[in-house]
């Protein structure tokens, strides 16, 4: 059901004052999805929050928590003859220890922009004496897509497609910031797409083992601020559960076909992400039966020695223990024009938002 402009004015404000009422402490909630930071950026939700309630980004965005180590796995890749990488175009200006993916292609590497992880199967039909290889970024979102296109490359029997997977699961990396000493989050707000796909079940420990409030959320303005609002409602009683704000789109199983499919082609493994280091679990790799379209399995390729850019806070950053502006770095010598690192680079990171809609408060 869609509301009014009037109706959706009035839920707003219902909203916006519950939160007032119940702010009686200073509250840290984060917003784990790059998608929700530019989202509460866009509405102006932060103007509507009392300043007992801080809000920080998670690490949701895809590109800033693909280390630096997977960027120039890349770059070394793209090297080698014969050689075709297919990318989301987020990645190409992402600074890796000595290149990047862009600093390449204007040196004559092929690296091309793609759309959808189908396009990089036509460039692999289209250019049978080259291997293509598709780097494989994101979350639960977009892994049964890449999974389904591996599925389409042995339908077709194409032998030149690979994948170099930096996929993730979510829900390995709120475990990862609730375990950690330094952790100060009093509520998440959950990404709504990655549950659409998973279901509930995988984030039901941040309620149940950690009791912090959690709330699954879709992405327009009242979306956001209803679920800040229920989590202050729980903050206020002291009771954590997992609620489920986008019932509309979210499902409680989730969506089992993707699931069937990302389950068929990815098996997980403990992986490295920017800000944290290993986290068990939290990566998607082939399974042994779609091995020969693993790129790190596949191809000869060199394991790079990387090393993050010097004085970057994007680890920081992405676990919510400081808010952009704490970087040294940040407008200085760090701008969308001239990235110091993966957060200002991507339109879902942190430190891009903040930089584009004024550095909110
Ligand atoms: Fe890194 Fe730039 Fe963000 Fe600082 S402002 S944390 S250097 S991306």
């Amino acid at each position: 059901m869609r509301l009014t402009v009037e109706e959706t004015g009035r839920a707003a404000r219902f909203f916006a004052d519950g939160i007032k009422r119940m702010a009686s402490r200073p509250v840290r909630i984060m917003e784990v999805c790059g998608t929700h930071t530019v989202a509460i950026f866009r509405a102006g939700i932060r103007q509507l929050l009392p300043p007992e309630v801080e809000l920080v980004s998670g690490p949701g965005c895809p590109v800033c928590v693909t280390p630096n180590e997977y960027i120039d796995t890349a770059i070394a890749c793209s090297r080698c003859p014969d050689t075709v990488i297919a990318t989301f175009g987020d990645m190409l200006r992402v600074p890796g220890s000595q290149s990047s993916l862009m600093a390449e292609k204007a040196q004559g590497a092929d690296i091309r922009i793609v759309y959808s992880p189908l396009d990089s199967l036509r460039i692999a039909r289209e250019n049978p004496g080259k291997k293509v290889v598709f780097l494989a970024v994101g979350f639960e979102t977009t892994a049964p897509t890449a999974a389904a296109t591996v599925l389409q490359a042995e339908q077709q029997g194409l032998e030149n497609f690979f994948v170099l997977s930096a996929h993730k699961l979510a829900p390995p990396a709120l475990k990862a910031i609730l375990a950690a000493p330094d952790s100060r989050i009093d509520g998440f707000l959950l990404p709504g797409h990655t549950a659409a796909i998973s279901g509930l079940a995988p984030y039901r420990f941040v309620a149940e083992e950690h009791r912090v409030p959690a709330v699954v959320t879709g992405f327009e303005a009242l979306d956001i601020l209803q679920a800040i609002y229920l989590l202050l409602k729980q903050i206020a009683a002291g009771q954590p559960v997992l609620v489920n704000q986008y019932r509309r789109v979210v499902k409680s199983a989730g969506n089992p076909a993707a699931m069937r499919v990302l389950n068929q082609v990815y098996r997980p493994v403990d992986t490295v992400w920017r800000g944290f280091g290993v986290i068990a679990g939290s990566g998607l790799r082939l399974t042994a039966a779609y091995e020969r379209y693993d790129a790190a399995a596949a191809l000869p390729l060199v394991k790079a020695v990387s090393r993050e850019p010097a004085g970057c806070r994007c680890g920081e950053v992405l676990r919510g223990l400081i808010v952009p502006a704490g970087c040294p770095h940040f407008g200085q010598s760090c701008t969308p024009e001239h990235p110091v690192g993966a957060c200002m680079v991507s339109v879902e990171g942190a430190c891009a938002a903040w930089y584009k809609y004024g550095q909110g408060r």
